[in-house]
Parts: C-alpha cells; sequence; structure tokens
C-alpha cells in the first residue's frame, strides 16, 4: 500500500445493515468501533470525509409499505429517522477515536444535531471535521444512496465510496451464483443498462450527470476502506 491518498474529499456511504454486523439488523458496537477506527486511519492521510449512513439496519420505507401495508410517504420518514441514530451512534464511535465531528440533518432535529447548510459543512471540512450527513436527502421516495451523490456534488467530494457486504459490483448477484464475474471497473451507462442493484438508478444517474465515481467495495473487510482510499482496486469503479 503507497499510503498516499487517491482523493482528497471523499463521501463514503455505508449501508445500515453494515453497521448490523452479522445480523444486518440494529447496531453491532464491534463493527461500528472497527469501522471508526479505519475512518480514523483515513483522515489521519489528510482526507476530507463527509459520511452518509442508511437505516436499513432498522427500517426500510418500501419495505415497510409493501409488507405491512404502511403509508409510503410515513414509511420513509420512519426510514429517515433511522438514519438518525446510525449518525448519532458512528459520530459517538468516531469522538471516542479522538477524531472531531459534526452530524447535519437533511431536515431540522435541534436537540441532537445540525441543520445540512452547504457552506457550513465545506467549513467544517475545511476544519478537519468529520460530517456525518442524516436524514438521506429528507425527503420521501429517495434512498441514502441518492443522498450520498446529492451530498458529495455539494461539498465537491471527487468520489463516492460505497461499502458494502460485497467485493463490488458483479454481472449477477454473487450470493445467489457462485459464477458471478466482477467488473473492476464499468461505465455508468452499462451499470445502468444492467440494472444493477447495488445503487438505484437516482443514484447513478446523477454521480454520471455529476461525473463523481462510485466505488463499491467491501467495508466488512478490515482494512478495506484504506485500501480502497489509496486506490487499491480491490472493488468496482463505475464511471
Ligand atoms: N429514505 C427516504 N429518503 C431519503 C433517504 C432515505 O425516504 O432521501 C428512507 C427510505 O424509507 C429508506 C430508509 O430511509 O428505505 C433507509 O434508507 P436506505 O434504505 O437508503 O438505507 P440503507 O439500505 O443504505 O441502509
Amino acid at each position: 500500500m503507497s499510503g498516499q491518498p487517491r482523493w482528497r474529499r471523499i463521501v463514503l456511504k455505508m449501508s445500515g445493515e453494515v453497521l448490523g454486523g452479522t445480523s444486518g439488523f440494529g447496531l453491532d458496537d464491534t463493527v461500528v468501533n472497527r469501522i471508526a477506527d479505519e475512518i480514523r486511519a483515513v483522515h489521519a492521510l489528510g482526507v476530507d470525509i463527509g459520511i452518509v449512513v442508511g437505516g436499513g439496519n432498522f427500517f426500510r420505507g418500501v419495505e415497510a409499505a409493501v409488507m405491512r401495508g404502511m403509508d409510503r410517504v410515513a414509511a420513509d420518514y420512519i426510514g429517515m429517522l433511522a438514519t438518525v441514530i446510525n449518525a448519532l451512534a458512528l459520530q459517538e464511535a468516531l469522538e471516542r477515536c479522538g477524531l472531531e465531528t459534526r452530524v447535519m440533518s437533511a431536515f431540522e432535529i435541534r436537540a441532537v444535531c445540525e441543520p445540512f447548510i452547504q457552506r457550513r459543512a465545506v467549513r467544517h471540512l475545511e476544519k478537519g471535521r468529520i460530517v456525518i450527513f442524516a436524514a438521506g436527502t429528507g425527503h420521501p421516495f429517495f434512498s441514502t444512496d441518492t443522498a450520498a451523490v446529492l451530498r458529495a456534488a455539494q461539498i465537491k467530494a471527487e468520489v463516492i465510496l460505497k461499502g458494502t457486504d460485497v467485493d463490488g459490483v458483479y454481472d449477477r448477484d454473487p450470493h445467489q451464483d457462485p459464477a458471478a464475474v466482477r467488473f473492476e471497473r464499468i461505465s455508468f451507462a452499462k451499470a445502468l443498462e444492467l440494472n444493477l442493484r447495488v445503487m438505484d438508478a437516482t443514484a447513478f444517474s446523477l454521480s454520471w450527470e455529476r461525473n463523481i465515481p462510485i466505488v463499491v467495495f467491501n467495508i466488512t473487510v478490515p482494512g478495506n476502506l484504506v485500501r480502497t482510499v489509496c486506490g487499491e482496486p480491490i472493488g468496482t469503479i463505475v464511471m
């Protein structure tokens, strides 16, 4: 590993499931603390870090709407609030690692965090603070993947690192088909054409339009976050 970061400003997107560990539900302290420590190592390389966390370890709007007959908008707000729980847990873990952080929410929750204000977010990053973006885009019918691209565009991040539990983008679901082949690099056009489930089409379209590459990598493997930031081709780059 060269130890030189490939990008100076990144957005790290983590699904809620990753923070839930092997069960994929709730918060696994060991996993949260390990990831926090890896984020500390990336920060020590001089990288500005914005983080978007999902909420799927607690609640997913679309699932609640389909399976329980909930109103989709209400369900999506519950999902967005789930991301706030994850953001606060991650903030706490990062601060225990000695990092300065801020949580910025897409809608106001004044007792626990700041509202998202673009200029203020950039200022935090310039001061070396890690900024955790909570509550997705603040609107129903969107995903936290789309929120990650939106925030990356707003803070002028050079890349979106999407940490998942698979090693990158495959031509088929590798959990279901062991013959699935991983792409080292794939174009946005191809990713959209193949209807890859790794990110939704809204997120892919916006990152294509804003020309922000997305690196999909396996964050459940210790050390992979730093390796990815240093440009090791361990995942898939969509560009
Ligand atoms: N959500 C939303 N708008 C957003 C982002 C998220 O309504 O801009 C809701 C939606 O219900 C979603 C839930 O929050 O299912 C949790 O986010 P997501 O499913 O993206 O989390 P992940 O799968 O990454 O854990």
